[in-house]
């Protein structure tokens, strides 16, 4: 068995993870003219990648979403797989629950009040007023939920197709979205990014948010009409942002995101990829698909996702 490996990251740990869970595999770097392999392991793959590997079986992604993987032109029965969590998911629910607990316990204030020796107490915060909404309740979404559930905040989510979870309002496809965003305070998005959810995040939806909302964006750039969410900031009507991703990456230095005093800018570092996770899982797919067992994770390009 022959595996092409084809990211913009030191191959090397890569190679060596591999090689040591299928040692009877040919594990190799991808450079133009290599030889055809039967499986791939990419992230930001060039279309010449697929052009010339057209023997492959199954492409694996490094990350859950395939949104620019999807734009190249590949065999249309070529199955790719996502990351499914893969050491992903209590890193997302990290980020989220810290991003919530620092606006609604006001650490930002305390931050600035240190800086001039103020002693002052806020009012005790009622969870009740912060109702959180999940935009996507899928592997991700879902644990980002159960976390935040912890803290007991309300918390309300939105799907394409109908889902159950314990303790979550759940509402789904566009004819809810309006009720979900009415009854949010909080708004976390985690949806893919597909035609149908591309721009979902603008002047329109924003305002249907309860009254000083805040959202925390680890999805896509290409899911929040930037100029939108600024006006919205600019008049009050949104308390503020936690923004992982953006249109452009890097942010580009003269974004008014990295200054607006209300929007905090991670880069891209909500749910890095965790190489001994990533690979056990895609290893284990790799024999089950050789067993001719089902695997998870296989993505409907129809779906987008
Ligand atoms: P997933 O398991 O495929 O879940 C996607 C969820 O979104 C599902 O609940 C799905 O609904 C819902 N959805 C899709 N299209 C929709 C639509 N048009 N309307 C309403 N709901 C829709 O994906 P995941 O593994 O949780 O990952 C989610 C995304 O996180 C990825 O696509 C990626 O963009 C992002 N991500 C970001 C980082 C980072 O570091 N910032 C890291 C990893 C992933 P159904 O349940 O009905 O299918």
């Amino acid at each position: 068995m022959r595996i092409s490996f084809c990211a913009q990251t030191d191959p090397a740990p890569w190679l060596a993870a591999l090689q040591q869970h299928l040692p009877q595999a040919q594990v190799d770097v991808w450079h133009s003219g290599a030889a055809r392999a039967d499986f791939a392991i990419v992230w930001a793959a060039p279309q010449q990648f697929f052009d010339e590997q057209t023997a492959l079986q199954a492409v694996f992604n490094m990350g859950a979403g395939v949104d620019a993987l999807l734009q190249r032109q590949m065999r249309a029965d070529l199955p790719i797989v996502r990351l499914n969590d893969a050491g992903m998911g209590v890193q997302m629910a990290e980020y989220v629950c810290h991003a919530l607990i620092r606006h609604t316990r006001d650490f930002a204030l305390f931050e600035a009040q240190a800086q001039h020796g103020l002693w002052q107490e806020p009012p005790v915060l009622d969870r009740a007023d912060f109702p959180v909404g999940i935009l996507g309740l899928g592997v991700l979404g879902e644990q980002v939920a159960r976390a935040v559930q912890h803290f007991g905040f309300p918390i309300l989510g939105w799907s394409r197709t109908a889902r159950q979870l314990d303790g979550v309002r759940c509402f789904h496809s566009q004819a809810q979205l309006e009720a979900f965003l009415a009854g949010t305070r909080v708004l976390v998005n985690l949806l893919p990014l597909t035609p149908q959810t591309e721009n979902l995040l603008n002047r329109d939806t924003l305002s249907q948010l309860e009254p000083g909302a805040y959202l925390i964006n680890i999805a896509r750039g290409r899911h929040v009409v930037d100029e939108d969410l600024l006006s919205l900031l600019d008049s009050g009507q949104m308390a503020g942002a936690t923004l992982d991703v953006f249109r452009t990456e890097p942010l580009p230095a003269e974004h008014p995101f990295w200054r607006h005093p209300r929007v905090t800018v991670t880069p891209h570092i909500a749910g890095r990829t965790v190489l001994q996770d990533t690979v056990q899982q895609i290893v284990a797919k790799i024999q089950a698909l050789q067993k001719g067992q089902p695997i998870e994770g296989v993505v409907d390009r129809a779906r987008g996702y």
